[in-house]
C-alpha cells in the first residue's frame, strides 16, 4: 500500500514539476548576444548614447511573435533598470543575464557612410564582455529554439555545449569582426549550427568566393544546412541544398539608422520559426519576409526606438506591403 501511495504522489510530482516545466520549455527561443550601448552617427543624425547590442535588438524583434524568450547576455552597473524591465515586459526572461557591478557595459560605436548600406566602425569595447562566461540557467534547458546572437564564436560554442537537450533548430549571426580575429572558432561554431546569417561581403570573406552562389555552396559545406545572405537594402537570400530564394527590401522613404537591422532580421527571422515550430524551406522563406518587415522598421529611428512603438496591425501591414510588392501577373506567349 505504501508503495502504491509512493507512486501515486512520485507520478503526480514528476508530472506537475518536470513534465510541465519542460513542456512550458518546448516553444521558448534562447536569444545570446550583446546588450550595449551605442554611439551613432548617420547622415541623417548622431546619438552619444542609446541602447543598443545584438541580443537586445533580437529579444525586441522576437518578442513580437513568441514568448517567453530567454536571453543570455552580460550588463555592467550602468545599464538602465528600465530597460530591463521594458524587455521583461514584453515576455523577456533575464535570468541568463549577468550584471557586472564593478564594470561598464559593452560599447560600440560606428559611422554609416552616406549610401548607409556601408559604415565604419569607430569603437569597441568590450567591458563586461572580457572576462565573460555565459551560463545557461536550468530554466532554459529544454528550448526547441536557439538564436545565437553576434557574439564572440567561444561564448556562442559555450551555451550550444551547455545545452542538455539539442534545440530544434540553432540559428547563428557573425560578423567580419570575428572572421579577422577568431576564425578558427566561428568554423567550430559552424559545424554545430543549421542556420548561419552573414551579409554579402562577410559570405565572400568567409568564403574566399566572390560569386553568392558559389560561396553558400562551400559555406553550406562548413556545417548549416541553411544560408541566409543579407544584402542591406537589396534584401536577403536563402541558400538550402540546390534551392535558392531571394526576398527585397521594401524601399523606404526615411532610413535613419540600419543599426541593428541584422539582429532585428534575425529576431523575426527566428520568432516566426519559433512561433509557427516548422523549420521547413518553404517555412523559412516566409520567415525572410517577416524578418524583413521587422528590419524595415528597425532603421525608421535611431537606436531600437522604433520597434518600441510598434503593434502587431503595423507589422500585419507591413507584410502585406512585401507581398505587394512582389506580387504581379505574367501572360507568357
Ligand atoms: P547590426 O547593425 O545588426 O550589425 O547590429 C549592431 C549592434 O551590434 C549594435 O547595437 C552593437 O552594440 C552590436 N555589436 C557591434 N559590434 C559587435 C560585436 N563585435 N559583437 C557583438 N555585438 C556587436
Amino acid at each position: 500500500m505504501d508503495i502504491l501511495i509512493f507512486a501515486f504522489y512520485f507520478a503526480y510530482f514528476y508530472n506537475v514539476f518536470i513534465f510541465q516545466n519542460y513542456n512550458l520549455n518546448t516553444m521558448s527561443l534562447i536569444t545570446v548576444g550583446t546588450m550595449a550601448f551605442d554611439a551613432i552617427e548617420t547622415p541623417f543624425g548622431k546619438v552619444d548614447k542609446i541602447i543598443g547590442g545584438s541580443a537586445t535588438y533580437v529579444a525586441y524583434a522576437a518578442s513580437n511573435f513568441i514568448k517567453p524568450i530567454q536571453q543570455i547576455s552580460i550588463v555592467g552597473y550602468d545599464f538602465p533598470q528600465e530597460e530591463m524591465d521594458e524587455l521583461t515586459k514584453r515576455g523577456v526572461e533575464l535570468d541568463g543575464v549577468e550584471i557586472v557591478k564593478d564594470k561598464k557595459s559593452f560599447f560600440w560605436s560606428g559611422k554609416y557612410h552616406l549610401d548607409m548600406n556601408t559604415r565604419d566602425t569607430l569603437v569597441t569595447d568590450l567591458n563586461v564582455l572580457e572576462d565573460f562566461n555565459p551560463i545557461v540557467p536550468n530554466s532554459y534547458q529544454g528550448a526547441e529554439f536557439l538564436m545565437l546572437g553576434n557574439l564572440m564564436p567561444k561564448l556562442q560554442l559555450s551555451v550550444i555545449n551547455q545545452l542538455t537537450i539539442r534545440p530544434k533548430l540553432i540559428v547563428m549571426d557573425t560578423m567580419n569582426f570575428w572572421m579577422d580575429i577568431a576564425l578558427d572558432d566561428l568554423k567550430e561554431v559552424l559545424r554545430k549550427v543549421d542556420v548561419l546569417m552573414v551579409n554579402d561581403s562577410e559570405a565572400r570573406q568567409l568564403s574566399g568566393e566572390f560569386s553568392l552562389v558559389k560561396a553558400a555552396k562551400k559555406i553550406m559545406e562548413m556545417g548549416p544546412a541553411f544560408l541566409v545572405i543579407k544584402k542591406g537594402e537589396h534584401g536577403a537570400l536563402l541558400f538550402h541544398e540546390n534551392h535558392v530564394f531571394f526576398a527585397p527590401a521594401l524601399p523606404l522613404e526615411e532610413v535613419f539608422d540600419p543599426t541593428g537591422a541584422g539582429d532585428t532580421f534575425a529576431g523575426g527571422f527566428v520568432g516566426h520559426l519559433a512561433k509557427t515550430g516548422n523549420i521547413s524551406f518553404e517555412n523559412m522563406k516566409t520567415a525572410i519576409i517577416v524578418g524583413s518587415a521587422m528590419a524595415s522598421f528597425c532603421v525608421e529611428k535611431f537606436g531600437p526606438n522604433r520597434l518600441r512603438e510598434i503593434t502587431q496591425a503595423d507589422i500585419d501591414d507591413r507584410i502585406s506591403e512585401f507581398v505587394q510588392l512582389v506580387n504581379f501577373d505574367i501572360d507568357l506567349v
